[in-house]
């Protein structure tokens, strides 16, 4: 009998590709592959790669040389180590990976994952493939649905990509060009698999997208759904008691999701609303197609529909041409809004896009010192938005075993862990807590009815 192959993928980046590689995996599982957490023992190793960051194509080829290294060492065993690489730095390199790795034996674009088991049998008898064509076929339809055991061992939260790609071309970004034009997958396509995920015991669900609520999806009766009416829809899906979505764009922040916030318990009240910058001059020039003062009366809208939500971010500083001033309206902003938590990067050049090629670029020194000042100003705030729980009484899903025993850890509404001592019997389902004690990374809390039985949410408006 022969052994069972072994596969390892490997994630960079964001969340998308830790939901593309968990897809990869279930699509590998019926032809034989089980996963494994060993690179040395795997039979194919997949590197699922994000391009994100700065020099990303250059990580991976030394990641490539890492995993090289591996494959001499099984071969001089009469072994066989097959390396795959996927995701937008496959997209966007293609064939040069071939040229300058010849270890790489498969390339596959982040729209060919369903092809995998065919391309992965062409790839293990000797041939060399580059396949970052984007396709006809609906990837979604033909993707393997993760088995019952795969979605447990994957905990009771779960990521499911309803959109990709992204039409709105910001200056300095590469997604456009790695992921495409926006698709969004059917509503009922997305529904069947929340219930599949909830079925199996997942009670949190973060809908993602690269400008997640812009999606349009075909709806069940057959015209556009909304991500408002998605999430109506999946509000309704037994067993499911909390409901996220990321990322957006605040030009896509329609009225009707602004309502769905106001009207939806389960549609949990933290929103990553990314701005980059609380300047004109900057979100001009970024090709942001909103000014600051369309983000601040979003944010206000959004405010009124559900007063208790709280608001994450992302921003550049230093964009080609950013002056002092500009910089200064991005504090005037953060201190307006008052984020619970934000992303802050120092703006780095991406090969391609239009800002690389802009001619005023700001020194490293520059960049770094606001960068700090930036650091700063979000971490005060995401200080004190922690401080202000200390004796409340907060909704925690508890999700695993703590460090410690009889505790166990949780997330409350805004993502914060919460260590608080129960029963394991409560995982699964969401507690009432108080916090007595605010940590650095985390809030301690106690159960607030130690005699009550645990709350399975009901789901819904
Ligand atoms: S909206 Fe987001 S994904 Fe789209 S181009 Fe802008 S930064 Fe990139």
């Amino acid at each position: 009998m022969s052994r069972p192959r072994k596969v390892h993928v490997k994630s960079f980046g964001c969340q998308m590709n830790v939901y593309d590689s968990h897809r990869m995996a279930d699509t590998l599982a019926p032809g034989g592959f089980h996963e494994t957490a060993a690179p040395e023992d795997a039979d194919l190793v997949i590197l699922n790669t994000c391009h994100i960051r700065e020099k990303a194509a250059e990580k991976v080829y030394s990641e490539i040389g890492r995993i090289r290294v591996m494959k001499e060492e099984a071969e001089r065993q009469g072994r066989k180590i097959l390396i795959a690489v996927a995701g937008c730095v496959a997209q966007a390199e293609g064939q040069e990976i071939m040229r300058r790795a010849g270890s790489v034996d498969l390339v596959v674009g982040s729209q060919n994952y369903h092809r995998l088991p065919e391309l992965v049998a062409r790839a293990a008898s000797g041939e060399k493939i580059v396949d970052t064509e984007f396709p006809i076929e609906d990837k979604f339809e033909k993707l393997a649905a993760p088995r019952r055991d795969a979605i447990r061992a994957r905990g009771i939260s779960a990521f499911v990509t309803v959109q990709e790609g992204c039409d709105r071309f910001c200056t300095f970004c590469v997604v456009p060009y790695t992921r495409g034009a926006e698709v969004s997958r059917p509503l009922k396509q997305i529904v069947a698999e929340v219930e599949r995920l909830a079925a199996a015991g997942v009670r949190e669900i973060t809908l993602i997208g690269q400008n997640v609520n812009a999606y349009h999806g075909l709806g069940e009766d057959g015209a556009s759904s909304s991500l408002a009416k998605l999430l109506r829809r999946l509000a309704r899906v037994s067993g499911i008691c909390r409901l996220r979505y990321t990322t957006s764009h605040p030009r896509d922040m329609d009225d009707d999701l602004i309502a769905a916030h106001g009207e939806l318990n389960a549609l949990m009240p933290y929103v990553h609303l990314p701005v980059q910058s609380g300047s004109d001059r900057m979100l001009a020039a970024m090709n942001r197609r909103h000014t600051r003062e369309d983000y601040l009366e979003v944010i206000a809208r959004l405010r009124q529909a559900r007063p208790d939500l709280a608001f994450t971010s992302d921003f550049i500083v230093g964009f080609p041409g950013e002056t002092e001033s500009d910089f200064r309206d991005t504090l005037s902003l953060i201190e307006h809004v008052g984020f619970a938590s934000a992303y802050t990067f120092a703006y780095s050049p991406r090969p391609g896009t239009p800002a690389a090629e802009m001619e005023n670029q700001i020194q490293d020194e520059e960049k770094s010192e606001r960068l700090q000042r930036l650091q700063a100003a979000v971490t005060r705030q995401w200080r004190a938005f922690n401080a202000s729980f200390a004796g409340r009484e907060l909704d925690v899903l508890l999700e695993k075993s703590g460090k410690l025993p009889g505790q166990l850890v949780g997330r409350s509404s805004y993502l914060q862990s919460v260590q608080v001592m129960a029963p394991h019997s409560h995982i699964g389902s969401v507690a009432r807590v108080i916090v007595t004690d605010i940590g650095s990374n985390s809030l301690f809390g106690a159960l607030a009815d130690n005699e009550a039985a645990p709350q399975l949410t009901a789901a819904g408006a």
